[in-house]
């Protein structure tokens, strides 16, 4: 897939020049390629989350989606402020906690979203207990897969803070789809998050008050202890640390 980015090379290494764009009338004149993709990341590495998203709605129109995992609606309430009416995806996996469903109804009744909730092709079973791979990729992988057909672009909530192997993420990134993937809270601390959601009354799933810092599907997913990665709570006992989703 050959995207195109509007002349990243000549544009000034400042942020405000990122700002969206009333009217795109040359939307992709300049190839996106893998190094105008790296050169804009380290552009907007001190670009704050609205500009960050602000830049891709610009860039992207509807065809930019952000996929949500329903821990909490931080990324949400940024894109739906800079973008009104922005598409959402939500994979539910038929695992998720009574309490996530909760969440994500919460935040469809709260936020001008177009929320889309895609579902995998396969009953429930018993998957997760031997298979834990092939049980995401029925169940996440290729649901959202599917979903992204016709998009350009998604915008994810990763933060290098989640764990020490996503420590180095970028800004953006080409995604193993070919998809540009966008993290606006790449930067963001465990207290820039937990200060945001105070100050803008963001809905939170009610697990992570429970330790469940990372909010994944039932049978995978526990409360952290003091001090432990963010994400230990995910797939423990095995050495799996993603869905395949961030891949
Ligand atoms: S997190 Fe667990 S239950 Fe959910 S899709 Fe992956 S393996 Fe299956």
């Amino acid at each position: 897939m050959t995207l195109v980015l509007e002349d990243p090379v000549a544009a000034p290494a400042t942020v405000p020049v990122l700002r969206p764009r009333r009217r795109a009338a040359r939307p992709f004149p300049t190839p996106l390629t893998d190094a105008g993709l790296r050169q804009l990341s380290d552009r907007l590495e001190d670009a704050s989350a609205e500009d960050i998203v602000a830049w891709a709605a610009a860039m992207f129109g509807r065809r930019l989606t952000i996929a949500a995992s329903m821990t909490d609606a931080v990324l949400i309430d940024v894109a739906s402020r800079v973008s009104p009416g922005i598409e959402v995806i939500f994979v539910d996996t038929q695992y998720h906690f009574q309490e996530t469903l909760a969440t994500a109804e919460r935040i469809r009744d709260r936020y001008p979203i177009r929320l889309r909730v895609v579902w995998p092709e396969v009953a429930p079973d018993d998957r997760w207990r031997t298979d834990p791979d092939g049980c995401c990729q029925v169940r996440k992988v290729a649901p959202i897969e599917r979903a992204l057909r016709g998009r350009v672009a998604w915008l994810s909530g990763l933060r290098r803070e989640d764990s020490v192997t996503r420590a180095l993420a970028p800004v953006v990134q080409r995604d193993r789809r070919g998809l540009v993937k966008i993290n606006p809270l790449v930067r963001w601390t465990d207290e820039d998050v937990a200060r945001y959601i105070d100050e803008h009354d963001v809905p939170v799933n009610p697990l992570v008050a429970r330790g469940y810092a990372s909010v994944g599907c039932w049978p995978c997913t526990r409360a952290i202890g003091e001090g432990e990665d963010g994400r230990a709570g995910r797939w423990d006992g095995s050495d799996k640390t993603e869905c395949g989703l961030h891949l």
